[in-house]
């Protein structure tokens, strides 16, 4: 694709970055076949290839509208698009680069804004996130807690750090125990510090760029007395929306020159659960039931990992349904099913109705934001797949 982009953005990291990744784009549409909004919607405009067109023409220095922002809005960045695309680009930096100019240039309407604002204040904040659940709880109109249960000791030599994240911890405490359980088994040591919290991708996503990385900062921080003292041996993420953001923070904080190491280490060292277990290391087991996995966007294409979570549930005894259209996204996408709630309600519907439709007797995932999606419209349990790992091998 040919570029020119304006005076006020080429010479920039991020206008070097936009042009060579347009550049790399050839229309050919493959994407749109794979897009949860084109499927829906049916408007070019809300296909990768529109979009794409749209920051392009931003980039440029023409005119940016509402109709520009509610486009790019409507993404769901889960990336099912780089998957599918053949010629490698990546749209995911692209469009975080385009959002951040239409942003600037736009002016969102008092709600919306309200909205965002209260959403980004709250959400990466544990115990303000916490609270709001409880009395949503008590008004019945926010999930139950999932109980942690026993935490072991650290007893191994081999250590390794978990991020507790921020509204993890109030929702399903359950998560990172069954994690640390398992781990156990193995031989490691899993640990939560005290003090590290979002991971950034929460503010950032909100197009609160900035402020997402001071987010990023603070967790580097918090973990950074451990690294340095090469006390873990790795970072576990039991969410992959958290670990698909961690993982790219070297990209993130590439012009922070007094993070910018600290981050590529962090990156290096940090690794998804289901990369961290090996299915030889379990047990192997039979007849522990059907199971629906959902794999996260985060996880099959942010961090282009597939077929692990799978390996491990079929080793210790579950039986895999087959799930039709199992590379598109279940709506679930951050804050995106708050803000985009007609949208995300229709993905989650036809998600729904693809899980269930080889009787499974539960739905497992691996991110909390689409299980906590996912069970606000399923009749089946959904279960984060250590929990079920965990109660395999009890
Ligand atoms: S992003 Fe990739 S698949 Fe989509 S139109 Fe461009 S080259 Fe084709
Ligand atoms: S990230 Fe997802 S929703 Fe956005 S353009 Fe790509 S496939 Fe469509």
């Amino acid at each position: 694709m040919q570029t020119q982009l304006a005076d006020f953005i080429r010479d920039t990291p991020e206008g070097r970055e936009a042009d060579a990744i347009l550049r790399k784009c050839v229309h050919c549409g493959f994407c749109t076949a794979t897009c949860p909004t084109y499927q829906v919607l049916g408007d070019d405009l809300d296909s990768p290839r529109g979009r794409i067109y749209l920051v392009k023409r931003a980039l440029e220095g023409a005119p940016v509208t509402e109709k520009t922002r509610l486009h790019l809005d409507r993404c769901l960045t889960c990336r099912a698009c780089e998957t599918t695309c053949p010629s490698g680009v990546r749209y995911g930096r692209l469009v975080d680069i385009g959002r951040a100019v239409v942003e600037k240039r736009t002016r969102r309407g008092p709600w919306d804004r309200l909205r965002r604002a209260v959403l980004a204040f709250g959400l990466p904040r544990r115990k303000v996130f916490a609270t709001a659940l409880r009395l949503g709880q008590l008004v019945g109109m926010a999930p139950a807690t999932r109980p942690g249960g026993a935490w072991p000791s650290a007893r191994h030599a081999r250590r390794m750090i978990a991020l507790r994240g921020c509204v993890q911890p109030a929702l399903a405490p359950s998560i990172n125990a069954a994690a640390a359980r398992v781990l156990d088994r193995i031989g490691v040591s899993l640990l939560e510090v005290p003090g590290a919290g979002c991971c950034g991708a929460l503010r950032f996503h909100l197009n609160r760029q900035e402020a997402g990385r001071d987010d990023m900062r603070a967790l580097i921080d918090a973990w950074w007395p451990m690294v340095a003292g090469r006390e873990i041996e790795a970072i576990v993420m039991t969410a992959s929306g958290c670990g698909v953001t961690v993982k790219e923070y070297a990209h993130l904080l590439a012009a922070d020159q007094g993070y910018r190491g600290k981050a590529e280490r962090i990156a290096e060292l940090t690794l998804d659960l289901c990369e961290v277990i090996k299915p030889e290391e379990l047990p192997a087991g039979k007849n522990r039931g059907r199971i629906a996995f959902h794999s996260p966007c985060s996880l099959q294409h942010g961090q282009q990992l597939r077929g692990r979570v799978e390996a491990l549930l079929t080793r210790v005894g579950y039986e895999l349904v087959t799930v039709r259209d199992a590379r598109l996204c279940c709506g679930s996408a951050g804050t995106y099913s708050l803000l985009q709630p007609a949208l995300a309600g229709e993905l989650r519907t036809r998600k729904l109705a693809a899980l269930e439709e080889n009787a499974p007797q539960a739905i497992a995932t691996a991110n909390i934001g689409c299980l906590t999606h996912l069970q606000g419209g399923a009749a089946l349990p959904v279960r984060h797949w250590i929990e079920l790992v965990d109660e395999a091998l009890a």
